[in-house]
């Protein structure tokens, strides 16, 4: 099994080992590092992991910038005494 496969598109169904078919997943956040975000995908018809997808800082950073199209969230702004 390629996990690479579905690395760069968010997956919503997948094909799951136990239940023998392709089953709507759910992502679970698994992982935090430095440089990128690991998600786990649990399939939601018997829990078990289906996949993983990595997120790096980059493609983070793009899906704030699109996020901050649709919702108007307060930026903290750090001001700095003289
Ligand atoms: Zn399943």
């Amino acid at each position: 099994m390629n996990q690479q496969q579905f690395e760069n598109f968010t997956a919503s169904s997948l094909y799951c080992e136990k239940c023998k078919t392709s089953m709507p997943v759910r992502e679970r956040l698994l992982l935090v590092l430095p440089d990128r975000e690991i998600f786990d995908y649990l399939c939601t018809g018997c829990g078990s992991s289906v996949g993983r997808r990595e997120v790096t800082a980059g493609d983070r950073l793009m899906a704030q910038a699109m996020a901050a199209r649709h919702s108007r969230r307060a930026a903290t702004v750090h001001q700095l005494t003289p």
